[in-house]
């Protein structure tokens, strides 16, 4: 099922996709819902950001290839950090690239949307726990990030969190291929088998620190392939099974 959060009419709402139409849903998007009557058809919605999460854990050096490319070293347990909510668009919105900074990258990520409130899982319990999976872009103002080694402010300028464009609830994560385009041009080529911590073992390893709320949001590491936007730039983030995330740059005003 692929879950759209939208606007129509003036109206923000959950829907489910249905081929070429959008189906209301009824219930509780995180508890017990099921598939409602047909509001329109899929291109008189604006989609919006599937989820607003209350955080988003983010997960450093998670792809052998990208860990690789950055010299580092295969790590021994998750590097996790966090994102702030407000770092949050959706599919179509403006990445506004901040005054600060020199070198803002793509990362193109699978991120994992908790369905419950998680706390203290094992990796084999957890894929209970999750509602389903979005593409994510971790964008991050590379020249800051290392200044500061702290990655608050790198990763968390606002805009800096577009997820989407929908949640697929029906997918095998272990066996994914991720691609990140700029411009059209192929930059990262991987999969999520390439995955240091697959999903299951970053969701019981984060619920062991602290407790993940229904919408949170884990962004599991991207592949090899990093590098710089401008504005003016497309980046497209595409996930076998879910779709494809689109987002262009501008200038913060
Ligand atoms: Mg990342």
């Amino acid at each position: 099922m692929r879950i759209l959060r939208f606007r129509y009419k003036g109206r923000v709402e959950y829907g489910v996709l249905d081929g070429d139409d959008v189906r209301g849903l009824t219930g509780d998007v995180f508890g017990e819902f099921e598939e409602g009557q047909r509001i329109a058809r899929f291109e008189e919605v604006a989609l919006l950001a599937p989820v607003r999460p209350e955080k988003i854990v983010a997960v450093g050096v998670n792809y052998r290839d990208h860990a690789e490319e950055m010299g580092a070293e295969i790590p021994d347990e998750p590097l996790i950090f966090l994102k702030p909510s407000t770092a949050v668009i959706g599919p179509g919105e403006s990445i506004r690239y901040p005054h600060m900074a020199s070198r803002v990258d793509y990362e193109g990520e699978l991120g994992v949307v908790i369905g419950r409130e998680t706390r203290h899982v094992s990796p084999a319990q957890a894929g209970d726990h999750i509602l389903g999976y979005v593409c994510f872009n971790d964008v991050t103002a590379r020249d800051l990030q290392k200044k500061d080694r702290q990655w608050t402010r790198g990763k968390g300028f606002d805009t800096f969190a577009p997820l989407g464009p929908w949640i697929e609830t029906e997918l095998d994560p272990q066996n994914l291929r991720l691609e990140t385009f700029l411009n059209g041009e192929l930059r990262q080529s991987s999969n999520t088998d390439n995955l240091i911590f697959d999903c299951y073992q970053l969701v019981g390893f984060v619920s062991q620190v602290m407790t993940l709320m229904p919408g949170d949001v884990i962004a599991t590491g991207t592949p090899s392939g990093i590098g710089p936007m401008v504005v003016g730039d497309r980046v497209d983030v595409a996930i076998e099974g879910i779709g494809t995330l689109t987002n262009t740059v501008v200038n913060d005003e």
